[in-house]
């Protein structure tokens, strides 16, 4: 079972300061940057997906690569930009979720190919149009238009793609993907691909299906599946039915959950393999909107929030460092807590009390834990948000290896 990290520009620098909070004055961004298959061991993915939509930028703004990283991407390919090791392969997609407003995919079959072939993916995906809607098995219920629509979209683009493919001397491995609205139609779009040749298949549009209903899809697929198609499920991640998926031809997923829930997820902020905690947030007096505004309106004063920031910084590090008494820690943060957050809000100190007890980050193997510490359980600015996030991709690495089918 592989797993792709899907880009999305997340880097770190390595020589953040974290104490002073500033970045060296030294750092040239695109130089000294690095993304998590450079700062973590064993690399916590098998490769990454790129999606065409978040390098060039699309009508809504998704596009998170400025014109000259752009330039660069295009003209190094995938790998080198990168900076891949032979051990990681890459894959690519239009990324469908960014046009899923508009009536047609926004891209023609030769761009996409060119893309693909250009920059050097070892594998791309059929432009597709999603379909959001699921209508179980044992139902009647009527598919709308619309995803009839979408789906017969895919199906020719798919025809297209793989059609036009050699002829652009394209040298990845063709992925066809699938799109449906339950078991049948999904079933029948693997069909159509395979009867085009497509030996891989993407299954998208599934995010948020249960891990029934992908079992059940998979199931009706395998009535019709040939031996040697192998299936991706696209923006899946369901650790606990990878094993179920494994044996119904799923053979790779990408995901970005595991990555986004550390700053992302109100409470599992942090994972182990068993568990996850709550980051401590200690926000940044002058990065926080709402701490601003009450600041402006005059009900918080700047001195205090700021002195309330420091004093939990220090009681955090001096905790993790030479063992402050835990009381002495969580008065701190409910003290700068009530500043921030103003009387009616949740609290999340009894999660904190949790978190600092068990001090997760001491027995992690990864080297971020064993290099930042109690910094990467901080809920505070990109650097240690992004670290969580790296650490929570390696966490998610030892659990697929940990499974049966490997
Ligand atoms: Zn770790």
């Amino acid at each position: 079972m592989k797993f792709y990290f899907p880009d999305s520009q997340d880097l770190v620098s390595p020589t953040y300061d974290f104490i002073n909070d500033e970045y060296s004055p030294y750092r040239v961004r695109q130089r000294d940057d690095v993304y998590a298959h450079q700062v973590v061991t064993p690399i916590p993915y098998d490769g990454i997906l790129v999606s065409k939509a978040v390098v060039d930028g699309s009508m809504n703004g998704a596009g998170k690569y400025s014109a000259p990283q752009r330039e660069r991407f295009y003209r190094l390919g995938v790998k080198n930009f990168f900076r891949l090791p032979e051990t990681c392969s890459t894959i690519g997609d239009c990324g469908a979720f960014n046009y899923i407003d508009e009536e047609r995919p926004p891209y023609e079959v030769d761009e996409v190919l060119d893309f693909y072939g250009r920059c050097g993916f070892d594998a791309g995906i059929s432009i597709d149009h999603i379909i959001f809607g699921y209508i179980p098995e044992e139902s009647d219920a009527e598919p709308e238009e619309a995803w009839i629509n979408r789906q017969q979209i895919s199906l020719e683009l798919a025809e297209d793609f793989i059609t036009a493919a050699p002829a652009s001397g394209a040298r990845f491995e063709p992925v066809g993907a699938a799109q449906g609205w339950g078991p049948r139609s999904y079933a029948h779009s693997v069909q159509e691909l395979q009867k085009m040749g497509y030996r891989r298949i993407a299954l998208g549009g599934m995010v948020p299906l249960k891990s029934h209903e992908i079992l059940a899809c998979l199931r009706a697929i395998d009535a019709i599946r040939a031996p040697g198609t192998q299936l991706h499920l696209l923006g899946i991640n369901r650790v606990d039915s990878m094993e179920q998926f494994a044996r119904h031809g799923v053979t790779s997923f990408d995901s970005t959950s595991v990555f986004r829930q550390a700053f992302m997820d109100d409470r599992n902020n942090y994972h182990t393999a068993t568990d996850s905690y709550t980051a401590i947030r200690v926000p940044q007096v002058d990065g926080n909107p709402a701490l601003k505004r009450l600041i402006l309106s005059g009900s918080v004063s700047q001195a205090q929030a700021i002195t309330a920031e420091r004093t939990c910084l220090r009681a955090l590090r001096e905790f993790d460092h030479e063992g402050t008494p835990l009381e002495d820690v969580l008065a701190a943060l409910e003290t700068y807590e009530s500043l921030v957050l103003g009387p009616k809000k949740k609290s999340y100190l009894s999660y904190y009390e949790r978190t600092l007890s068990d001090a997760p980050w001491r027995a992690c193997p990864c080297a971020l834990c064993g290099t930042h510490g109690i910094e990467i359980a901080i809920f505070r600015g990109t650097e240690r948000n992004k670290r969580r996030g790296f650490h929570n991709l390696t966490v998610l690495e030892a659990k697929m290896r940990s499974l049966a089918f490997n």
